[in-house]
């Protein structure tokens, strides 16, 4: 996916989190675990934490600090 902000193409990575950790993202197709939450190099701190545990598919852009979530994935 090409970032809309830069036109550079965005990583692709799983968003997840639940209530009891914060929310991050890591590049690929695994959603971050316990040592990569621990080293804090992808923390989101924009999200808002609930008691719901999630994951979702997430292109980011490193340059603008930016994501595209898809919210409709069947
Ligand atoms: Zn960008």
């Amino acid at each position: 996916m090409i970032c809309p902000y830069c036109n550079k193409e965005m990583k692709k990575g799983i968003l997840s989190g639940d209530g009891r950790s914060i929310v991050s993202w890591k590049e690929g197709d695994k959603k971050a675990n316990f040592w990569d939450k621990i080293g804090g190099v992808c923390n989101v701190d924009a999200m808002k934490y609930t008691l719901a545990t999630f994951s979702a598919e997430a292109h980011y852009c490193p340059d603008c600090k930016k994501m595209i979530i898809d919210t409709d994935i069947g």
